[in-house]
């Protein structure tokens, strides 16, 4: 399964219900374990690589790419295939 069709799946999941005998609607899942659903879609959802905001300038005049989701900078070093702040991953690509 990829992770995309994981994160269509999971909030189906988590926001499942079911019907009582007396035709209550009820949460399958508790609290709580909807938590760790919202966990594991989290960490997934930076699997998915993002691209970085556009760059700006530090007060030194020196060009930085900014995290898409932290904002941190990120290292110029392409070899990083995510942020080392977040753990985002990091769609390096110069198209669209
Ligand atoms: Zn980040």
């Amino acid at each position: 399964m990829t992770i995309e069709r994981a994160l269509e799946l999971l909030p189906q999941m988590r926001d499942s219900e079911w019907i009582t005998a007396v035709g209550q609607v009820t949460a399958i899942y508790t609290d709580e374990a909807k938590e760790v659903f919202n966990t594991a879609i989290s960490a997934l959802e930076k699997r998915v690589p993002m691209k970085p905001l556009p760059q700006e300038m530090d007060i030194d005049g020196r060009a930085i790419t900014p995290c898409g989701f932290c904002g941190e900078e990120l290292p110029h070093n392409s070899l990083y295939d995510f942020c080392p702040y977040c753990g985002q991953a990091i769609d390096r690509r110069k198209d669209g």
